[in-house]
């Protein structure tokens, strides 16, 4: 893969912004470069542009190199910077999985780039070479979800690495589920997939939506541009400080994701003897798509309820499916008690 070849020239080119904080980042006792006041510390200074600190944690959690992590604000602002940074508005494309995560079509309506898509295969199997197909030389990423959002299925990690090597263009995996997935995750095999953007999050095993953290993962070059796409300042101090506080609780994360992992085998069990739920397919992540006798009026009995779960009905291949969130036992045993009723 030529690098240079798929990134806008624009951007190849640019002379990005250098931000007071990114020209002198050592120890000094008087800060007069960045017009901050000097009052309310520690929230009156820029925050690190570079998030060095929570940087070197994940990278030594994921066993990673800090120059190939990136992290933004949530994973929307990493699937946000391919487009911009890949492709040309009016001129490019993109091919994805379909049905996947909302967002990938969203940014590139927002960026005018054409967004391709490729059914599944009727098992929810990723339709691989359907992909390679509907790519031509305008092609510059192609979108993986796994496991995936909103089917719950999850690719094998040499079916996907096969793919990244047969593909022309860079090839995003969104691992935003990968906690909970019996598969492993491809950061390990990062080193041999030039072409490859790991996608995780902090919004879902982690338990931290609310401090919108994301992370991408790829080979140095990449990441450099990432970094000098963004906004310097993209990932706010609170938002750093709070996500290295809880990554270094990741032992209280993993037992809450075999919590969570042992209420999904639960749930799963109690929707199997549930007579308005006619298919519940194989999940791996924190939700489980089942397919239902009337969708829309079960989801509307849930919502007077006070329960609310995802109406993925219009979904193509998702047509009278509900999606549920695995939550904690009493508000499972509350879903389980009003679903019971139909
Ligand atoms: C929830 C989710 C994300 C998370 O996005 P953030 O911006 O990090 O909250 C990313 N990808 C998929 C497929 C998701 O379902």
């Amino acid at each position: 893969m030529d690098l240079e070849k798929l990134v806008r020239s624009n951007i190849l080119k640019l002379e990005p912004y250098s931000s007071a904080r990114s020209e002198f980042s050592g120890t000094a006792s008087v800060w007069l470069d960045a017009n901050e006041s000097p009052f309310n510390g520690p929230f009156n200074r820029y925050p690190d542009p570079l998030q060095l600190k929570l940087k070197q944690l994940i990278a030594q959690l994921k066993g990673v190199a800090v120059e190939s992590t990136f992290v933004g604000n949530g994973s929307d602002e990493c699937i946000d910077l391919m487009y911009r940074i890949f492709c040309r508005p009016g001129v490019d494309n993109v091919v994805a999985m379909s049905p996947s995560y909302g967002m990938y079509q969203v940014c590139a309506d927002v960026n005018d780039v054409e967004y391709r898509k490729v059914p599944l295969n009727d098992d929810f199997s990723i339709d691989f070479d359907g992909m390679l197909a509907a790519a031509d030389e305008n092609t510059k990423v192609m979108w993986i979800c796994s496991p995936n959002n909103p089917t719950g299925s999850a690719a094998e990690a040499e079916d996907l690495a096969k793919f990244a090597q047969r593909a022309e263009c860079i090839v995003v995996i969104d691992e935003a589920y990968i906690d909970f997935s019996s598969k492993p995750s491809m950061l390990g095999r990062l080193h041999e997939l030039p072409n490859v953007v790991v996608m995780q999050t902090l919004s879902k095993a982690w338990g931290s939506a609310g401090v919108r953290c994301g992370m991408a993962f790829a080979q140095p070059a990449i990441i450099a541009l990432m970094n000098n796409v963004k906004y310097p300042y993209n990932v706010n101090m609170l938002t750093q400080q709070f996500a290295i506080e809880r990554l270094r609780r990741h032992d209280e994360v993993a037992q809450q994701v075999k919590t969570l992992l042992a209420e999904r085998d639960w749930l799963i069990g109690q929707l199997g003897q549930t007579s308005c739920v006619k298919h519940i397919y194989p999940t791996d992540a924190n939700f489980v798509l089942v397919r239902v006798t009337d969708a829309n009026a079960i989801y509307n009995a849930l919502l007077r309820q006070g329960i609310v779960v995802r109406n993925r009905s219009r979904v193509e291949k998702c047509e009278g499916c509900l999606r549920i969130t695995v939550g904690t036992h009493d508000e499972n045993e509350t879903l389980m008690k009003h679903l019971q009723e139909f």
